[in-house]
């Protein structure tokens, strides 16, 4: 009996204590930071890549998580849905056109993608973004977003910007979390020859201000080269990002795919990880910038390796279920299939053959991706 009541008082008196702890390690594990980045619906935001803290989101992807340990079978918790295949730019590194010539052909309209969204709730993905293409030529994508039961999954885009500003409001009041905008210099000729579209820089510019403005969190997404790192055009961007008090700047690495697919130079000399996640712990340590995530990190095999079929997959304009949005191998096609039998599919796959999406893999196409470097303390 004392037991037990000593065990209440103790519950009373640590159980805050503890779930900040649990919450912590964990935000340090997955992101390597614990900022705050924002708030959605009055919850806290850690990342575009998580639901907010204490959120009914969260819920449902922490459910899944423990239901997917039960039952041993990986379930899908983000997924990415192209809902265009237009794109007003020819960036130098476009991995989304070369990969359509093998996929289908006719671009899902609103009752496939409300359907698709029902049913990848019903299934529990708590995490829905938007791609292209350049997701905002589909005019319709307020609505789509609107389709989304925010109790059970949050919602982001990722676009190029240049038909942001205008969109902004919309994307509010549609319920969107987070808005990505792709920067890949701090200055606009170098950021509209890559992306080949001249006022790109400062259209996509006007569209952070403009979702800043109507309350969106807002993001900028990056691909960093070995030029970029060693000019110091990437750390340019996290300033920028500094200034335009974005929340969140998300890392990715040029891959040798796509557009890219000739540069073998980027899978036999690859980044060097180790000075790019340096750079990325030390703004991450300072509260002044935004919360950085860092895609080398989060693929790194030591943290959680290659998600595809495992916890995430992309679903094309046409409707074709991949892998991930680098590894344009359908599965399935939610036009003629269930969402949940592609996936338990493609999760058989994944496990039972990893070579088969290991190797078409932009990251198995490096020599190694192994555990890079010691990280700083972000306390
Ligand atoms: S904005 Fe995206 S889809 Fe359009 S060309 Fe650039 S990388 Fe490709
Ligand atoms: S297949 Fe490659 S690009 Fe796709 S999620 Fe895995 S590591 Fe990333």
């Amino acid at each position: 009996m004392l037991d037990k009541v000593r065990y209440m008082v103790a519950t009373l008196r640590h159980s805050m204590s503890y779930a900040n702890a649990i919450n912590d390690f964990f935000l340090e594990y997955y992101l390597r930071h614990k900022k705050i980045i924002g708030w959605y619906k009055g919850l806290p935001v850690y990342s575009s890549f998580l639901t907010p803290g204490l959120s009914k989101p969260l819920a449902n992807l922490l459910s899944r998580r423990l239901i997917s340990s039960l039952i041993d079978k990986p379930l899908p918790g983000i997924v990415h849905i192209g809902v265009t295949n237009t794109c007003n730019a020819k960036c130098e590194h476009c991995s989304f056109f070369t990969a359509m010539d093998t996929l289908g052909t006719r671009v899902m309209d609103f009752a496939e993608l409300q359907k698709l969204i029902r049913s990848l709730q019903a299934y529990g993905v708590a995490i829905i973004n938007f791609v292209g293409g350049e997701p905002l030529l589909r005019k319709e994508l307020p609505d789509i977003i609107a389709c989304i039961d925010k109790d059970k999954s949050v919602s982001s885009i990722y676009t190029n910007g240049w038909f942001l500003a205008p969109m902004a409001a919309s994307l509010k009041k549609a319920g969107t979390m987070l808005v990505n905008a792709s920067l890949d210099a701090p200055d606009a000729e170098a950021h509209d020859a890559f992306r080949r579209l001249p006022g790109l820089f400062e259209r996509a510019l006007e569209g952070i201000k403009a979702c800043r403005r109507h309350g969106l969190l807002t993001g900028i997404s990056t691909t960093v080269t070995q030029e970029g790192l060693a000019s110091g055009s990437f750390e340019h961007i996290l300033h920028l990002a500094k200034k335009l008090r974005v929340n969140e700047v998300i890392v990715f690495d040029a891959m040798p795919v796509g557009m890219y697919s000739h540069r073998v130079d980027l899978s036999k000399k690859p980044l060097d990880r180790k000075k790019l996640l340096e750079i990325v712990d030390t703004y991450n340590a300072d509260p002044s910038y935004p919360g950085i995530f860092c895609y080398a990190h989060f693929r790194d095999t030591i943290s959680f390796g290659c998600s595809a079929g495992r916890n995430y997959c992309y679903i094309s304009p046409y409707g074709d279920v991949c892998p991930c949005d680098f590894t344009a191998m359908p599965v399935g096609n939610i036009k003629d299939t269930e969402f949940a039998r592609i996936w338990l599919k493609m999760a058989a796959e994944k496990r039972n053959s990893s070579n088969e999406y290991m190797n078409s893999c932009c990251a198995s196409q490096e020599e190694e991706i192994y555990h890079i470097g010691s990280r700083k303390s972000t306390s």
